[in-house]
């Protein structure tokens, strides 16, 4: 390759590492820093993103840019050169739109607003947040505005997070899922119902996390080029192709938060030990959009993790860990426990029939935010009667209510890729087992090997090289479709509450 594309690799080489050193200081912020380190931690990491922000989005990056793409100019689209210059092209250019002052207000919000609604939370107290939900509003406009959009404020948000995607895409794959999920999920609910109290049991922690680690290393995730620590929000994050961290929390009263959360960060985890090595020390070497990201952790967790004959494999593993817990109990009533469905308030606890629900409610509030069809002050109504129509039940307060997640704290946009994995999930998987038939038996003797290897032929070494419209036509050969998902719905719910 000619001499102005190695200067932009070699560019971005120096940009990624400062990246990941600010990544160290955020995995180490959330695992093991003192409190008292939180100021100047918060300080140290300004000070990196500053410094690679002022590196990537300055005058001499645009020209050496161009240099290079004169350069690749011919080569093919899927080639690596091709690509590294076309994505870094596109996010150069939405960098370099928002203004050194909005990202300084931007980040003075985040911090302020965060404070107020950790109390506000606490307090149930709307009136409280409301100034500064106000102000996310205001804010997410600004940003819109400052990204420029055609048609609709939110879609210049939703392409940051899932790129070439509108809201127009979102309302039609939204609209179908609320028309068949919400009969699905009222159905369920007029069946008899699961019994899932084995799962609420002691569960000693220490053999939790052995359970844990044994299983995500069974399914692939690499403990070499890994580890999994404690932390109070679960995350996933890689600080290099060959250092890819999860991380988890335990109830020892509980045993799918652990177990399922450890495998859901694995699917994250594999996907980002699975990238391109010739994408390395580029910002293309991590998960394709939030929803491709999601549709990897969602597929290990819930479609493989769930499944009847995934605990055909590792059922025994777990009597033998847990004999006076589930030494007794049919396999088949741990399967159903584990798949209860269970319309609630908070999102984060919800099962993956009802989880859907929870991020259409907070797509269609945040949009009328942004259209000014719905004022700050009217969220908490607008929000139980949504609750109400969608999954029958209303919270009794705005903590389980509007109050119960931090996004709004800071920016609008941040849920449809929660909703888009699963769609994406099911579409892979269903594709997965067309090019494969063997891979269900393999997963019913605790092998994965054979759905790891076309995941990361498919989906994982192309990392942000195709956008999530591209992939999934390039992967299924079909667009975006919620079919594959429905139909899974339904056979794995008729399953545990009979045909649907
Ligand atoms: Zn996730």
């Amino acid at each position: 390759m000619a001499s102005s594309y190695e200067a932009l690799r070699e560019r971005l080489r120096t940009i990624n590492n400062i990246n990941k050193a600010g990544a160290v200081l955020a995995w180490d912020q959330q695992t093991y820093m003192p409190p008292g380190g939180v100021h100047d931690r918060g300080a140290q990491l300004a000070t990196l993103a500053q410094l690679s922000h002022g590196m990537f989005t300055g005058d001499d990056f645009g020209e050496l840019l161009d240099l290079a793409e004169d350069e690749v100019k011919d080569l093919a689209y899927e080639s690596d050169e091709a690509s590294i210059v076309r994505v870094t092209r596109r996010d150069f250019e939405k960098q370099r739109k928002l203004s050194a002052d909005l990202v300084g207000r931007l980040r003075r919000h985040a911090t302020e607003s965060r404070n107020v609604w950790v109390k506000a939370r606490q307090d149930d107290d709307f009136p409280a947040f409301a100034p500064f939900l106000q102000q996310t509003v205001d804010l997410s406009r600004e940003t819109a505005d400052a990204y420029g959009y055609e048609d609709r404020p939110y879609d210049a948000l939703v392409d940051v997070t899932e790129p070439g995607m509108t809201t127009a895409d979102l309302e039609e794959i939204f609209g179908t899922l609320r028309e068949q999920q919400v009969p699905l999920i009222k159905e369920i609910v007029s069946r008899p119902q699961v019994d899932d109290s084995v799962l609420h049991q002691p569960y000693d922690e220490a053999k939790q996390e052995a359970f844990g680690k044994l299983v995500v290393g069974r399914l692939g995730y690499d403990f070499n080029r890994g580890r999994l620590d404690r932390t109070v929000h679960p995350f996933e994050i890689a600080l290099s192709i060959d250092d890819v961290r999860l991380t988890t929390r335990y109830d020892p009263n509980f045993l799918s938060m652990s177990l399922f959360g450890t495998m859901h960060e694995s699917g994250h985890g594999m996907y980002e030990q699975g990238m391109g090595r010739e994408l390395a020390g580029t910002g293309l070497a991590r998960g394709g959009s939030a929803g491709l990201h999601e549709s990897q952790s969602r597929l290990w967790e819930n479609i493989v993790g769930r499944s009847l004959r995934f605990w055909k494999a590792f059922y025994p593993e777990l009597q033998r860990t847990f004999p006076d817990q589930v030494g007794n109990v049919p396999l088949e009533t741990f399967h159903k426990a584990i798949n209860k469905v269970h319309p609630s308030f908070i999102r984060v606890e919800a099962d993956e029939m009802t989880y859907n629900m929870h991020i259409m409610l907070r797509f269609e509030l945040e949009n009328d935010f942004l259209e000014g069809r719905l004022e700050v002050r009217d969220a908490p109504e607008a929000w139980r009667a949504r609750m109400d129509e969608y999954l029958g039940v209303v919270p009794p307060n705005d903590r389980e209510g509007v109050l119960q997640d931090t996004h709004w704290s800071t920016m609008l946009g941040g849920f449809a890729g929660y909703c888009l994995g699963n769609v994406f999930g099911a579409q892979f998987w269903e594709k997965a087992i067309a090019d494969r038939s063997g891979i269900p038996d393999e997963i019913e003797q605790g092998e994965f090997g054979s759905l790891l290897e076309w995941l990361q032929q498919n989906i994982y070494r192309h990392g942000r090289k195709y956008q999530p419209k591209e992939l999934v036509q390039r992967v299924t050969g079909k667009p975006i479709s919620t079919q594959p998902y429905i139909r899974y719905l339904k056979a794995k719910f008729s399953e545990i509450y009979g045909p649907l």
